[in-house]
């Protein structure tokens, strides 16, 4: 018999819908990813190193010309000082980072705190390593911390909290008071927290991001988990970064090592250029996401859509009810995959207790006439759904 925790486990939402949409040749709206190829530059490096540079195993921590550029990067960024050598892991994506952490930091028994809607990899990793998941309940349209529900989540036997920010699928950035509270919380309890940063680089102007091991006492109990996937929007490759104090990367270097031990190294060498190069592009890659988020969200609006905001990610979300459609989020995104030529993401996905059912997230890093025609087809699914709401057909 296999193991009961994977035995039981779906597929994976973001598998489903992208797997709906091939077969129906629907628009992707679902998975995040952006429909552009990504910077040229950045994967000319990657080319070259291919054929030039190394092929062989790189250093299992990552090879040093990248957690050098990491370092500096998050010092230029966020006024973070890592000692690449001692406080930076290259893994092979955050996913990899993640299940490392997870299954370094973890004792059987400990309780994690997790926050819902919760990344879908979280929970079975967690478990897996023999947590106890305590969910915190966070509620559209805002999700922010509830200091009540917070504190009521923490005991002396908690371990771990577990942190995405910006946060997938809401799309908010949090703000630096639900940060001040969540640290003073790890501090007081003696927590260490895992943050899944991997969209700090995908923040749309006012907001900034703040990464929660700048708060006071979280230096040295902060693992920050970045992707180059998401920095260069170049999704498929896998590249991640776990950085944390020296005891820490210790035993995260560990759990690594038997992982996939290394990360290929070509790629590791074209992230090393593109974070030392690309000035710009951290400039204009959020800028021009923000202009797809505006015209995909008037577009919905015109259609009649309620639309939540959306800070940071490629994401906005829909609220279902407040647009007059009767349809749970999953019946909704099947009808429109099957019906209308559109694929998205029920947000209830992302909830393992009491589902939000009525929120829908879409993707708008795409061409703007990706867009366009994804909020007609959109259109066309709530107008399906109307009609058969009329007809008495929806559960
Ligand atoms: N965490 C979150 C919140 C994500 O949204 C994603 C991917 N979209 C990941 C982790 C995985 O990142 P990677 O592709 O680098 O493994
Ligand atoms: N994180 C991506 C999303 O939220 C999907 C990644 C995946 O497919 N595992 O869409």
């Amino acid at each position: 018999m296999a193991n009961r925790i994977y035995q039981a486990l779906p597929t994976t939402i973001f598998t489903v819908m992208s797997g709906l949409a091939q077969e129906r040749g629907a628009i992707n709206l679902g998975q995040g990813f952006p429909d552009e190829p990504g910077p040229e530059a950045v994967r000319r490096q990657a080319a070259d190193a291919v054929l030039s540079g190394n092929n062989q195993y790189p250093p299992m921590r990552g090879i040093a010309e990248l957690r050098q550029a990491a370092a500096r990067h998050y010092q230029r960024f966020q006024g973070l000082g890592f000692d690449w050598r001692t406080e930076v892991t290259v893994t092979s994506g955050a996913t990899e980072a993640l299940a490392a952490a997870f299954l370094a930091l973890i004792e059987p028994g400990d309780e994690v705190v997790l926050f819902q809607p919760v990344y879908d990899s979280y929970l079975p990793m967690v478990r897996r390593a023999g947590g106890a998941p305590r969910l915190v309940r966070l509620e559209p349209p805002d999700f922010r911390l509830d200091p009540a529900r917070l504190q009521a989540a923490f005991s002396d036997r908690t371990r771990l909290v577990v942190l995405n920010n910006p946060l997938n699928p809401a799309a908010t950035v949090a703000p630096e008071a639900d940060l001040a509270l969540l640290a003073e919380l790890c501090v007081r309890h003696d927590v260490i927290a895992v943050c899944d940063e991997v969209w700090e680089q995908v923040v749309f102007a006012p907001r900034r991001h703040l990464p929660l091991m700048g708060f006071p006492g979280m230096r040295e109990r902060t693992v920050k988990i970045g992707s180059a996937g998401k920095m260069f929007a170049l999704t498929g490759w896998k590249v991640g970064f776990l950085c944390a104090a020296p005891p820490l990367t210790e035993v995260l270097a560990k759990a690594h090592q038997f992982l996939t031990f290394t990360t290929p190294p070509n790629l590791q060498a074209a992230v090393a250029w593109g974070l030392d190069n690309s000035a710009d592009w951290f400039a204009t890659m959020p800028a021009a996401l923000a202009q797809s988020r505006d015209l995909l969200s008037c577009a919905l609006r015109r259609e009649g859509f309620r639309v939540l905001e959306s800070h940071g990610t490629y994401f906005l979300n829909v609220d279902l009810a407040a647009s007059g459609v009767a349809e749970n989020d999953m019946a909704f995104c099947l009808r429109a995959v099957n019906e209308a030529g559109v694929a998205a993401i029920p947000v209830s996905a992302f909830y393992e207790q009491a589902p939000v059912t009525n929120v829908v997230r879409l993707c708008f890093a795409k061409r703007d006439e990706t867009l366009e025609e994804g909020a007609r087809r959109l259109a066309k699914a709530r107008e399906l759904s109307l009609r058969a709401s009329r007809a008495g057909l929806n559960t």
